[in-house]
C-alpha cells in the first residue's frame, strides 16, 4: 500500500512539472512516504529529518514533506520535533498534496491528517517505476482489531472502491501495456462488504472482483494481497481456481501457531482451521505457493506457544515467511500488555524459526531445479543478469539482457533459499498465458 501511495505521490508531482532526482542537494521537494508498522520506521524518519536540517537552512525554498502512516499517526508531533518540515499529509489526504505544498510556500507549514478517505489515491495520476506492473487499490482501511496492529488507527475503517472504478482502472492499465496487476487491500478478501452493486442491493464480493478482473483483455497476471485467513471463503478459492490469470501464489498471514496467542492477538481463527484452509486451497489450486507472516515474542508468548508456531510451520511448509520480532507500537493494545517477552528470549526463538523456515524454503526451491517455468522479467538482477518472477512468486535470475515486461520460459538450473537461477529456453512472448501457468503449477505440484 505504501508503494502504491508512493506511485501516486510521484504522479502528482510529475503532473505539477517536477522531475525526479537522486541528489538531495538539487531537490526542490523531498518527500518521505512513511510506514508505521515497526518502531524503527519512527526512528529512521526523525534521523533522516535531522540530517536534512542543514540543507533546509542553506536552501529555505526546499520543501520537505512527510506523508503516509507516520504522518497520520504523529500529525503535529512531526512539526513540533522538526519545525523545518513544510507539509505533513496523512493517509486520507494524499489528493491534497499539491495544494498543501503550494500553500506552504506562502503561508508556512501545512498539515492535513483528516480521518476519512474521500478520494481514493488510485484515482490520482501515478508515476510507475516499471511499465508492465501496477498496484491497484481495491479498498483502504480495516475493520479488524488485531491487538498488535497500528493499521486501523492510521488507515481507518475499511472503505471499498466501487467495482466499476476498479475495473475501469484495470482496463485502462491493460490498454497502456500493463500485463500484471496486484490488487491491494489491508484485508483484501473482505472487499465489497461496505458497498453495493449499482441498481442492486447486492454487495460485490472479492470473488466477483477476481472473476471480473480476470476477464480484462490484455492482462496476463493477477495477484492480490493481503487476505485475512478468517475471511478466505470457499467462493474465493473457487474464483482463484477458475481464473486463469490469477497467479498460483497466496500470502496467508498466520502470525502465530498458538491458539492461546491467536486469541490474545484477536485473530479470529485457530491453528487447525488455518491448516484446513491451506489444505483446501492447495487441493483447489495445485502447486500454489504459500507465503506467510509470523510474529515471534508476542506479549505472554511461552516456550510452549512458540513450539506450537514451529509445529504449524513444519506442517504448513510455507514457501517463504516474513518473520518479525514483536515490537510494541504505541497506540496498540498489545503495547499495554504485561508480560512483554525479554529481548534475548525473542532473539533466540527468532533464530530457531528462521533456521527452520530457511531449511523448508530451500527444500521447496530445490524441487524446481530442472523444471521449465514461465518468467516475467522485472529488471536488473545479480551480476549483469536480469531478474524475473514466476507465477508462484519465485524470483529467478537469468543471464542476458531482456526488457522488463518480457515473458519467457526458463529452465531452472540451481536453487537458493530466496531465489532461483535459470536459463531461457524460449522467448515466451507467444502462446497462451493460462497454458503456461497451468504447466508451471503442475510441475511444482
Ligand atoms: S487484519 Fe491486518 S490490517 Fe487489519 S488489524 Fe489485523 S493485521 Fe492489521
Amino acid at each position: 500500500m505504501n508503494e502504491h501511495d508512493s506511485e501516486r505521490i510521484g504522479g502528482l508531482l510529475s503532473a505539477d512539472g517536477y522531475v525526479p532526482t537522486e541528489e538531495a542537494e538539487r531537490a526542490q521537494v523531498i518527500v518521505f512516504n512513511t510506514c508505521a508498522i515497526r518502531q524503527n520506521a519512527d526512528n529512521r524518519l526523525y534521523g533522516n529529518l535531522g540530517h536534512l536540517r542543514p540543507l533546509k537552512e542553506r536552501n529555505p525554498s526546499l520543501r520537505i514533506v512527510v506523508a503516509g502512516c507516520l504522518a497520520q499517526k504523529d500529525g503535529g508531533t512531526i512539526q513540533a520535533r522538526a519545525p523545518w518540515v513544510d507539509v505533513v499529509v496523512g493517509t486520507h489526504a494524499l489528493p491534497e498534496l499539491l495544494g498543501l505544498l503550494h500553500a506552504s510556500e506562502t503561508e508556512g507549514p501545512q498539515m492535513d491528517v483528516r480521518e476519512y478517505t474521500e478520494v481514493f489515491p488510485s484515482a490520482l495520476p501515478a508515476r510507475r517505476e516499471v511499465a508492465h506492473h501496477a498496484w491497484v487499490s481495491v479498498s483502504v482501511g480495516c475493520d479488524n482489531a488485531c491487538t498488535f496492529c497500528i493499521v486501523p488507527l492510521v488507515r481507518g475503517p475499511q472503505r471499498s472502491r466501487a467495482i466499476g472504478d476498479v475495473l475501469a482502472e484495470v482496463q485502462g492499465l491493460a490498454r497502456r501495456g500493463v500485463v500484471e496487476v496486484t490488487l491491494l487491500g489491508q484485508n483484501v478478501n473482505t472487499y465489497g462488504r461496505d458497498v453495493t452493486v449499482p441498481d442492486s442491493a447486492r454487495r460485490p464480493l472479492f470473488a466477483d472482483l477476481l472473476r471480473a478482473v480476470n476477464d480484462v483483455d490484455g492482462l496476463r497476471r493477477i495477484r492480490f494481497t493481503s487476505p485475512h485467513p478468517h475471511d478466505f471463503t470457499p467462493d474465493v478459492i473457487d474464483a482463484m481456481a477458475g481464473s486463469d490469470k490469477v497467479c498460483e501464489h497466496i500470502h496467508f498471514p498466520l502470525q502465530s501457531g498458538s491458539d492461546r496467542v491467536l486469541k490474545v492477538m484477536q485473530r479470529s481463527y485457530r491453528r487447525v482451521r488455518y491448516l484446513e484452509w491451506l489444505d483446501a486451497i492447495r487441493e483447489a489450486v495445485p502447486g500454489i505457493a504459500v507465503t506467510t507472516d509470523l510474529i515471534v515474542g508476542f506479549p505472554g508468548e511461552t516456550e510452549v506457544d512458540f513450539e506450537d508456531t514451529l509445529d504449524v510451520v513444519r506442517r504448513a511448509r510455507f514457501d517463504q515467511a516474513y518473520m518479525f520480532q514483536y515490537s510494541p507500537r504505541p497506540g496498540t493494545r498489545a503495547a499495554q500488555m504485561p508480560e512483554q517477552v525479554p529481548k534475548e528470549v525473542v532473539q533466540a526463538r527468532f533464530d530457531r524459526l528462521v533456521a527452520l523456515q530457511g531449511s523448508i524454503s530451500l527444500d521447496l526451491m530445490r524441487q524446481h531445479v530442472g523444471r521449465t517455468v514461465e518468467v516475467l522479467v522485472e529488471g536488473t538482477g545479480r551480476k549483469g543478469a536480469v531478474q524475473g518472477r514466476t507465477r508462484t512468486n519465485k524470483v529467478v535470475h537469468l543471464p542476458g539482457e531482456l526488457a522488463p515486461g518480457t515473458f519467457l520460459d526458463a529452465r531452472i538450473v540451481s536453487a537458493h533459499p530466496h531465489h532461483l537461477m535459470g536459463e531461457a529456453v524460449s522467448s515466451g512472448e507467444e502462446g497462451d498465458r493460462a497454458a503456461l501457468g497451468v504447466r508451471e503449477a503442475a510441475a511444482v505440484g
